[in-house]
């Protein structure tokens, strides 16, 4: 049978490849997890999708009400779940103020972690009761969540503290809208949730990979300068960075190289490793890469697991 894989944020960028080159093998049925119906349909539409190979379903990702509710339809839609992308994401780089999901998290964590941390755990019995030759749950990473990289040196630098202030609920009232308690930064923000998709990967490695055989990973597709991650971003800033990052840094990736990349992370039958973080040589060779002192640290993957259980309402 052709297996299932739920990509969130797949109306656009690097989701939207990858379920275009997923789509395209005929071996995958894709769910576009998408919070924006009619956009993702057209997305499909756009790069040439063929209707058999797709279905469009709600999900935002900013309201835990929307992750329940699509959970709860998925499983009542009979579909089995052999692979769960967790691609969207929200990126605000020039906020001033903080802005809040349905539950009043701030948006960038709200959304990138939190929102796909529950919808992992919902998902997680689904997966596990797939009989597809291999499962997988992978969470898109970014090397600026990563500071052991020149790209994660960058300030303001990702740094999760004692997680201060997701634990007073990330709310900007009775705590900071920043997981370490700081002033609010959105750049950081972003970087920080990308160290916590890292830490929660590796979670769910110790936690249950043993016992469902799911292979956990993570990745860092390289630097797709063109997609909307950098609507909010200053005009100059938009104009400058794809030329920057192809012919200064050279980490500069295609949408279409970078969702290829992707696609052999759910479907590559020889990455069954779990635990992994994945990242791609100069001559587009995947190999497994070293994450931070930070996003590795299982003490602070298990502290982040159990704040972000009672934030969505798991404990
Ligand atoms: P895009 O902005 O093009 O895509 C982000 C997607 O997330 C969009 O489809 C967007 O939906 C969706 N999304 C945002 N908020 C929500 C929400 N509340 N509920 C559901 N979906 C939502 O950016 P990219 O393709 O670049 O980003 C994809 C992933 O790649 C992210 O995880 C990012 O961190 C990561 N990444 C990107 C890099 C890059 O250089 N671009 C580098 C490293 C990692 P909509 O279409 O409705 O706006």
């Amino acid at each position: 049978r052709k297996g299932t894989v739920i990509i969130t944020g797949a109306s656009s960028g690097l989701g939207l490849a990858t379920a275009k080159a997923l789509a395209e093998t005929g071996e995958w049925h894709v769910i576009m997890a998408c919070r924006n119906f009619l956009k993702a349909e057209k997305a499909a539409k756009s790069v040439g999708i063929t209707k058999e190979n797709y279905s469009v379903m709600h999900l935002d990702l900013a309201s835990l009400e929307s992750v329940r509710q699509f959970a709860d339809t998925f499983c009542r839609s009979g579909w089995p779940l052999d692979a769960l992308v967790c691609n969207a994401a929200v990126y605000l780089p020039t906020a001033k103020e903080p802005t809040y999901t349905a539950e009043g998290f701030e948006l960038s964590v709200g959304t990138n972690h939190l929102g796909h941390f529950l919808l992992a755990r919902l998902l997680l019995d689904d997966l596990k009761q797939s009989d597809y030759p291999y499962k997988r749950l992978i969470i898109v990473g970014s090397i600026t969540g990563n500071t052991n990289t020149l790209a994660g040196n960058v300030p303001p630098k990702a740094n999760l503290g004692d997680l201060r202030g997701l634990a007073g609920g990330l709310n900007g009232i009775q705590s900071s809208a920043m997981i370490d308690g700081g002033d609010f930064d959105g750049a950081k923000a972003y970087k920080d949730s990308k160290v916590c998709n890292m830490l929660t990967m590796q979670e769910f490695h110790r936690r249950y990979h043993e016992e469902t055989g799911i292979t956990f990973a993570s990745l860092y597709p390289g630097c797709i300068a063109t997609t909307g991650l950098f609507r909010e971003h200053i005009p100059l800033f938009r104009l400058l960075f794809p030329p920057f990052q192809k012919y200064i840094t050279k980490g500069y990736v295609s949408e279409e190289e970078a969702g290829g990349r992707l696609a052999q992370v759910v479907s590559d039958p020889s990455l069954t490793k779990s635990g992994v973080y994945w990242s791609w040589n100069k001559n587009s060779e995947s190999f497994e890469n070293q994450l931070s002192k930070e996003a590795s640290d299982a003490e602070k993957a298990r502290k982040l697991w159990e704040v972000s259980e009672k934030l969505v309402g798991l404990a």
